[in-house]
């Protein structure tokens, strides 16, 4: 089918990754409507009958997704459509479903407005519960289709490599996303880091979110997707098709490729993953990278209402040194509070969680949850001969970082550094220093933070940007610090997976880079067209720079011709 404006026309969003593919539009389906005069039941039971059927059939469909997932390895998935399910579960919805239908509401209706009540809570409580409620609208959408007897919201099954386009996709769509024949991914809405953007870089898929204006697209129109570029090209002309071709075969050809990471005049720079599970160690592991350079444990036990004990925390830690015996691994204390918050170490009443009493600063109320996860770490390094840098996230004050250093040490463990992620921390970086062995520097609360903007606010993404000139010179005062005091100061936000902000952070004196690890090709390519004068030529002209575009487009016209062409900059 063709589209009813016709002919050849780009939308531009937000790309995920530097890869593309060409392919026809599959549409998501919509949810389904509901009729304005839908009746009151004339049999109130035989209706809350059908609607908890329909919750019941809605959550053990998204559990076997999950168990499917888990299979495949993708566990981030797994875990987001666990957590859908029990919202699915909930027993309070039902209740107050029946409530309704009971005083003579519909049994659609009586979901909808249920659920919608559900989905304002949510939002307003903010951070973690309101970027759910996508989720949760996709189990009310699911619900009512089982209620009204119509089909599910979703994608048909892909016969072809398509281009899966929709409004925004929920973890259940995902789930049920035919790997073989996905193209790539398109939204009109989310940003980057719905869950949509979250899963397609997890499983290397290219994709656009908050694309304009690709509502027009219809089922069949042929597309180009450019996630370096951030476009969507209907009907592309052979020149567009042949770059994006000539750039996967690229990044197939770099995928490939396990010499170490250095410079043009071979300096060399250390390349790390980023991990949040065990599961995500083994993905890493076979990847040429020198090792793990952030591994979130707070995932782990996201789902969890009680803390999880010493000994199976260690046998977690233990599976992941041994997955990378003989590498470097950094593994971070529990983060847990405002965008990341757990059942048994969040405090359920802050007006501002992301300012609150998160991350290092849990030691204040309960310090046993910090020192189980020191001993944990302790023992699973002993179990397995290996010696883990271990380091705390949301340090402030260079007193903060000597207690945490003195406990971790306490504990036998050797090599302790903390994240600089505060401002206050990296303006005072060489006194944090003098007492940790290391410093890693956590891009995404550190530009949060230094511009005051949500890190869960895709709407102020301008602001949010490590390119902020501001950014990248405490970036610089903290590099410089580790230079005087020589100690290792790496980075391990996601800003390190863009090659030309690699290149900048190597310019600006840091030692190691971390992101996830389908990103350290493209980054070990661009380094090795680099010497680290020209790097450091990079950072200053991004430092130099009036704002946060005008820094990265300084830094980019000193990017080789060659790897701008490349990759697509
Ligand atoms: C960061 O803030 O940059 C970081 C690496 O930690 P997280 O994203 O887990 O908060
Ligand atoms: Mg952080």
């Amino acid at each position: 089918m063709a589209s009813a404006d016709g002919g050849s026309r780009t939308f531009t969003g937000i790309g995920v990754g530097r890869g593309g593919a060409v392919g026809p539009v599959v549409l998501a389906h919509a949810a389904p409507r509901i009729p304005p005069g839908e009746p009151s039941p004339a049999d109130p039971e035989a209706a809350k009958a059908r609607v908890a059927k329909g919750f019941a059939d809605v959550a053990s469909s998204l559990r076997s997704r999950a168990d499917a997932a888990s299979a495949a390895g993708v566990t981030t998935l797994a875990d987001i459509l666990r957590a859908t399910a029990q919202m699915a579960e909930d027993p309070a919805l039902l209740e107050e479903v029946g409530a309704l239908i009971d005083s003579g509401t519909g049994p659609a209706h009586a979901v909808e407005q249920v659920v919608d009540q559900f989905a304002q809570m949510f939002l307003a409580a903010g951070g973690y519960l309101a970027e759910r409620v996508t989720d949760l609208r996709s189990v009310r959408d699911r619900v009512v289709a089982k209620v009204l007897g119509v089909a599910e919201p979703g994608i048909r099954p892909l016969s072809e490599p398509s281009v899966v386009v929709a409004e925004d996709l929920s973890p259940a769509d995902t789930a049920g996303l035919d790997l073989e024949n996905i193209a790539a991914i398109v939204t009109r809405t989310g940003g980057p880091t719905s869950h949509t953007a979250i899963i397609a870089a997890q499983l290397g898929i290219p994709c656009v979110v908050r694309a304009e204006g690709v509502g027009s697209l219809v089922d069949g129109d042929v597309v180009a997707v450019d996630a370096a570029h951030g476009t969507v090209t209907r009907d592309p002309a052979p020149d567009v098709r042949e770059s994006i071709e000539r750039r996967v075969e690229l990044l197939a050809e770099l995928a490939a490729d396990d010499a170490p990471a250095a410079t043009a005049d071979g300096v060399p720079v250390q390349l790390l993953a980023n991990i949040g599970t065990s599961d995500d160690a083994g993905r890493a592991a076979p990847a040429a990278v020198d090792g793990v350079g952030l591994f979130r444990t707070e995932v782990l036990f996201l789902d969890r209402s009680t803390a999880p004990s010493i000994e199976e925390q260690a046998d977690v830690y233990a599976r992941v040194l041994e997955t990378f015996a003989g590498r470097k691994v950094v593994i971070r204390t529990l983060d847990a509070g405002a965008d990341k918050p757990l059942a048994f170490a969040t405090q359920p009443d802050e007006d501002n969680p992301a300012l609150g009493v998160r991350g290092y600063r849990l030691v204040r109320i309960d310090a046993a949850l910090l020192d189980t996860r020191l001993a944990a770490l302790a023992e699973a390094g002993r179990r397995t001969g290996s010696s883990p840098w271990v380091m705390a996230p949301m340090i402030a004050t260079a007193a903060e970082a000597r207690e945490f250093a003195e406990r971790a040490r306490s504990h036998g463990i050797a090599t302790v550094g903390v994240m600089v992620e505060i401002p206050a921390a990296a303006l005072r970086a060489r006194e944090l220093l003098d007492v940790v062995d290391f410093v890693s520097l956590g891009t995404n609360d550190l530009t949060q933070y230094t511009m005051a903007t949500d890190r869960l606010r895709g709407e102020l993404a301008d602001l949010l940007d490590i390119w902020q000139p501001a950014v990248l010179d405490l970036v610089a005062t903290t590099a410089m610090a580790g230079l005087e005091a020589g100690k290792p100061v790496g980075v391990c936000g996601e800003s390190a997976a863009d090659p030309v902000m690699a290149l900048a952070l190597h310019g600006l004196g840091i030692s190691s880079l971390s992101m996830s690890a389908s990103a350290v090709p493209v980054v070990r390519f661009a380094l090795r067209q680099h010497s680290s004068d020209q790097c450091r030529l990079i950072a200053e002209a991004a430092r130099s720079a009036a704002d946060a575009p005008q820094a990265r487009a300084a830094a980019l016209a000193l990017v080789s011709r060659d790897v701008r062409e490349a990759l697509g900059l």
